[in-house]
């Protein structure tokens, strides 16, 4: 235990003092058992997938090269239960992307991060039919609370309170939320305009203050997504902190520009993880460092007290959260 301990003190000690990358993040397969209209994912062609002896092997030469964390997805890293529980031995801290319907594997030491796109209507128009549901089944009996993340755009963003509400009365650890990524060349139609982004990004704002800190979004992050604060110090490739301290892998062990792929728009990322790291940093932000610190050890709770919330269960299966 003390291991991981440390070596997690380590990785919050490079990204605070050093430029060296502490990250892997691992396409650890290129199959999915969804076909979500508004994914990038399947629209692109893939090398081919490290059968799991391969992947176990490439994790542990990216722990022995120095990157301590990493961050797993897909495709659908829950179809390969053997590499994740292998690579939350292998790594100091993981982090691990799932669309919830096969339950949450085993993963020692890590976090899992339940990837959902609003109420259940919202959802499952994108996921398709059912995919709620199935999800939140999974969230009722999870070993321990996975964090829930929404990808906001056009097709979502007005719906992001209702989502909020429903969430904070299932057993979740908190919330957290990017902006739609559009990738250069492509269909870029999901994807908010700056200023329309502004006007989420304070409704973020109102809504962590309406329903505490399970809201995972902060003043300093925002500052690093509005169009007239810090975004234009970082939105390109050179200076973002993604390309300089994690290291992407796609599912052949071969490395990608980002966890989005080679033609992510850099100009207009909403990447969580770029604000989260930035807005703890550039000043130092005590608010978003315990938000991070949510994420790199698992039984660390980021709020600090709960609001009193009601919760209450509508006929139809769906759970509410009223701030009283
Ligand atoms: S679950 Fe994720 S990877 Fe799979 S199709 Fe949906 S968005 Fe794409
Ligand atoms: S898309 Fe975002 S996270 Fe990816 S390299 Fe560009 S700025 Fe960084």
């Amino acid at each position: 235990m003390m291991i991981p301990f440390f070596g997690k003190l380590v990785i919050l000690s490079k990204w605070l003092f050093t430029n060296q990358p502490t990250t892997a993040a691992i396409d650890v397969t290129h199959r999915c058992n969804l076909h979500c209209s508004h994914c990038y994912w399947w629209k692109q062609g893939h090398p081919r997938e490290l059968n799991d002896q391969e992947m176990i092997r490439h994790m542990r030469s990216l722990r022995a090269s120095g990157l301590r964390a990493a961050i797993l997805y897909g495709g659908e890293p829950t179809l390969r239960p053997d590499v994740c529980r292998a690579a939350g031995e292998i790594f100091d801290a993981t982090l691990a992307f799932t669309n919830g319907t096969n339950g949450f594997p085993e993963l020692p030491n890590g976090q899992w991060i339940l990837s959902l796109d609003g109420p259940e209507s919202v959802n499952d128009a994108l996921r398709g039919k059912g995919v709620y549901e199935q999800a939140v089944q999974h969230v009722q009996h999870a070993a321990s609370p996975p964090l829930v993340h929404m990808t906001i755009s056009r097709l979502n963003r007005n719906c992001v309170e209702d989502f909020i509400k429903e969430m904070l009365a299932l057993p979740i650890k908190g919330t957290g939320f990017s902006f739609f990524t559009p990738n250069v060349g492509e269909d870029d139609s999901p994807a908010l305009t700056l200023e329309e982004r502004d006007s989420i990004v304070e409704e973020l704002l109102r809504l962590r203050a309406r329903y505490g800190d399970k809201v995972g979004f902060t003043r300093a992050m925002a500052r690093q997504l509005k169009s007239n604060g810090a975004f234009r110090e970082w939105n390109e490739y050179a200076r973002c902190p993604v390309s300089r301290r994690v290291r992407c892998y796609q599912s052949d062990g071969t490395r990608k520009a980002c966890t989005y792929g080679n033609d992510a728009d850099c100009s207009r990322c909403g990447c969580a993880a770029v604000v989260a790291f930035r807005g703890a940093f550039n000043p130092v932000d005590l608010e978003t460092i315990r938000l991070i610190f949510g994420l790199v050890f698992p039984g660390f709770l980021p709020h600090r007290k709960s609001k009193r919330i009601s919760f209450h269960l509508h006929p139809n299966g769906t759970a509410e959260a009223t701030r009283l």
